[in-house]
């Protein structure tokens, strides 16, 4: 069992740069958290406030239930995996898995049950007598998390651990993490920036920017229905087009452009009739085949997609990037004629998403 709570944390560094407001989340047994968003939003932070690393300013952390804000990281039960895995040069993979165990002064017998054990789920067992220069990237990547896996800590904590992987070996050490959290069915908190990870890897992301947390929820709401501007912005590849544009009767007006508006949509676009709103449209919700004209910069064809950037109506602030299904070869200055099969709404002040659910 853990569960962990996190209740109104605040982090002020002794400079008074405040990282972190107000953060809370309660996670579930088992469960394994994405914390995702750009750069300096405060990630490390949080996930160094629950490690036991930083102090934390404001707020209340529990672990099962037991209050452990104050209790210090060595008595936190929580293993925490880094992205330069910090492993010990001199010593073999074995002891490096060992050390932590040899460190509490664990029955041999045992350290050597449990570091055959790990080596076993990570696929580590012909490398124990090699030392880490001997290994490739993904493999010390693997004893970095299996040295954790020894210590069968409460909470699995993961600092960015794929970010020194190439592009390749990132999605395969991303599956692996994947297998091993379904294995140990622990309970995971895991950093990172990248987006596609936060997709791929979540039962549930929390999406944060500058301290703020923007939204809690599964990979597929933060998707489909993301809470605001930033979310929609940060999660998808490549990003979701915005346009300004004016709410009439039945559709919107852009600049030089119209899009009609299903009944539903129109609905839930009632509170904001003559004003203006942004549009949203995903790369992958613009296809052929409809009534708005764009006009082609470029063409990358990607296999089964092709990626067609290009602009609508009058071309300031008019910039979109269209996924089609298929193979094409425009050009620039070609026409072509798209449909926006999905659109997400937003309030040009708050950046709020206007509807959210009705037109889900
Ligand atoms: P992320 O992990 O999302 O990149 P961080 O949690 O590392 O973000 O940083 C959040 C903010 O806190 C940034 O503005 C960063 O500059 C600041 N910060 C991080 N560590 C310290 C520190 N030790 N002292 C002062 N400010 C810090």
């Amino acid at each position: 069992m853990a569960e962990l709570n996190i209740q109104h944390v605040d982090k002020i560094y002794d400079n008074n740069v405040q990282a972190v407001f107000d953060f809370n989340l309660d996670v579930k047994d088992g469960e394994l958290i994405v914390l995702v968003g750009p750069s300096g939003c405060g990630k490390s932070t949080t996930l160094r406030m629950i490690a036991g690393l930083e102090d934390i300013s404001a707020g209340h952390l529990f672990l099962d239930g037991r209050d452990i804000t104050q209790t210090p990281a060595k008595d936190r039960d929580m293993a925490m995996v880094f992205q330069n895995y910090a492993l010990y040069g001199h010593m073999t993979i074995y002891e490096n898995m060992a050390f932590s165990l040899t460190l509490r002064k664990e029955n041999p017998n045992v350290i050597h049950k449990k570091v055959l054990a790990a080596a076993e789920i990570l696929g580590l067992t012909s490398q124990l007598n090699k030392k880490p220069s001997q290994l490739s990237g993904g493999q010390r990547q693997r004893v970095a998390m299996g040295r954790s896996i020894v210590r069968n800590p409460k909470v699995f904590l993961f600092d960015e651990p794929l970010s020194n992987l190439d592009a390749k070996l990132r999605g395969a050490t991303r599956r692996e993490i994947l297998l091993l959290h379904k294995r140990l069915q622990a309970t995971m908190l895991y950093v990172t920036h990248d987006q596609t990870e936060a997709l791929t890897l979540a039962d549930r992301i929390v999406c944060m920017s500058m301290g703020h947390v923007q939204q809690v929820g599964t990979p597929l709401e933060l998707y489909d229905s993301p809470a605001n501007r930033f979310v929609a912005s940060f999660i998808g590849l490549p990003p979701m087009n915005f346009f300004d544009a004016t709410v009439r009767e039945g559709e919107l007006e852009g600049r030089g452009f119209r899009v009609k508006l299903t009944e539903e949509e129109n609905g839930a676009l009632l509170p904001y009739a003559g004003k203006e709103i942004e549009l949203g449209v995903r790369p992958e919700d613009v296809q052929g085949g409809g009534e708005i004209a764009m006009n082609v910069f470029s063409n990358e064809n990607l296999g089964m997609n092709t990626l067609v950037h290009g602009h609508i109506g009058e071309a300031a602030g008019n910039r979109i990037s269209a996924k089609l299904r298929g193979w094409y070869d425009y050009k620039e200055g070609d026409s072509v004629n798209v449909v926006f099969s999905r659109k997400h709404f937003f309030d040009k002040e708050t950046g709020e998403a206007i509807g959210r659910g009705k037109n889900a």
